[in-house]
């Protein structure tokens, strides 16, 4: 795995006179030089708007723009690329489901189950629902080690609930959720789920016809492509019944002033220009992916945190926020009473990138009765010796409290 390194040129400087060691990886990761290139590349020699242009620049970043759509329905196995709609990112993708589906499905009384570990991203848009059309949250609780209560979660169905909508990969605990499980519940209950990917794409093998997913949300800028893109996949009876999110050119069928149809799928949720140099950085991440190849991704990181974990532990005082069995490339953690801001910003001073806060997951924080944690999360491009150098560098810091 070392070898990847040399495709990212950003991790090989020194930041205060020392080797970086990026471990912030949960909330960006860097970017392989073929993604760079491949976007620098459509910019020098195809730049030109897609899809109504009748000129050969535009015919060929048509081509390139769908390519990537075919791209990603191969990463993610989804039947159709009629399933795959480009967005902005997890964000996006959630807030359109939350507005289409909510405007076409939901009315007062209605509810929508997410779990206690949701990122901001997959609560307030269906609390904005909530304001508008007087629907229910209803929260799955989880356990002390952070895994989620399956037996309480089957409680929350009723005749109101319209759809579950859970991470497949908790950003703070790392818990990987048996979504697979929770959608064989939602369903035997007639209700759809959408699942956050965010943290999941990435780090393991996705999909979608195999989890069963109604809908699946992931960003383009954590999977090693370029930030401002992401996808939103949905099943294509679903999306059939869904009204367009946003309106404008690209989403329409024929438009005057009395009427206007709808373009077909995907379309129809695509209004205005798309990120179609954003798409070929994502579909060449995708790509750069595909060939160190996700399940040798999947087991070098697990090794790389059960190392760190087992490292990490050797420190007094350390308590590891998140201690379900199953787990992704993600460690939270405290350090006896040490802010995580101080903690965060002394580890900055020895090289060490981590996050530190509630990494938008506030309700989660509550429910820990923490305010924050510093987080380290890996990549395959990280290495023992840097697992080694976290660990150094937390004991150091925290000999200096
Ligand atoms: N969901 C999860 C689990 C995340 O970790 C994140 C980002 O950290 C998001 C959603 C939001 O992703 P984005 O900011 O790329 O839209």
């Amino acid at each position: 795995m070392y070898k990847v390194r040399a495709d990212f040129p950003i991790l090989e400087q020194q930041v205060y006179g020392k080797p970086l060691v990026y471990l912030d990886n949960a909330a960006t990761t860097q970017k392989p030089r073929a993604v760079i290139d491949a976007m620098a590349e459509e910019y020098y020699t195809v730049n030109a708007n897609v899809h109504r242009g009748v000129h050969y620049l535009s015919q060929r970043a048509t081509d390139l723009h769908e390519g990537s759509r075919e791209a990603v329905r191969q990463f993610i196995h989804a039947v159709s690329t009629r399933e795959i709609i480009f967005t902005r990112g997890t964000t996006e993708s959630i807030n359109l489901v939350a507005a289409c589906f909510g405007e076409q499905f939901m009315h007062e009384g209605d509810e929508v189950i997410v779990s206690v570990m949701e990122h901001h991203s997959n609560i307030v848009p269906w609390q904005l629902l909530a304001s508008r059309k007087g629907i229910k949250l209803r929260v799955i609780p989880m356990t002390d080690k952070g895994e989620l209560e399956l037996e309480a979660y089957e409680q929350l169905f009723n005749e109101h609930t319209r759809i579950v909508s859970v991470a497949h990969v908790s950003n703070v605990l790392g818990t990987v959720n048996p979504v697979q499980r929770i959608i064989q519940i939602a369903h035997a209950h007639g209700v759809p789920v959408l699942i956050d990917a965010a943290q999941s794409v990435p780090h393991l093998a996705v999909d979608v016809q195999q989890l069963d997913a109604d809908f699946l949300a992931f960003s383009g800028h954590k999977i090693y492509g370029p930030t401002g893109i992401g996808v939103l996949y949905g099943k294509e009876e679903w999306l059939e019944k869904l009204p367009p999110y946003q309106g404008g050119g690209e989403m329409i069928g024929h438009v005057s002033f009395e009427h206007t149809t709808f373009n077909e799928l995907p379309f129809k949720f695509e209004a205005g220009t798309p990120d179609f140099v954003g798409t070929t950085g994502l579909a060449a991440a995708l790509h750069y992916v595909e060939q160190i190849g996700i399940d040798e991704i999947a087991a070098y990181e697990t090794s790389l945190t059960d190392y760190a974990l087992q490292q990490l532990r050797t420190i007094p005082d350390m308590r590891i926020i998140g201690e379900a069995p199953e787990r992704g490339a993600v460690i939270s953690f405290l350090v006896g009473d040490i802010h995580p801001f101080d903690m965060g910003t002394l580890l900055d001073r020895l090289g060490i990138a981590v996050r530190t806060g509630h990494h938008c997951a506030q309700p989660l924080m509550q429910r820990l009765g923490i305010e924050g944690t510093l987080r380290a999360s890996f990549s395959f491009y990280n290495t023992m010796e840097e697992v080694d150098a976290l660990v150094a560098a937390v004991r150091r810091v925290s000999q200096m409290f």
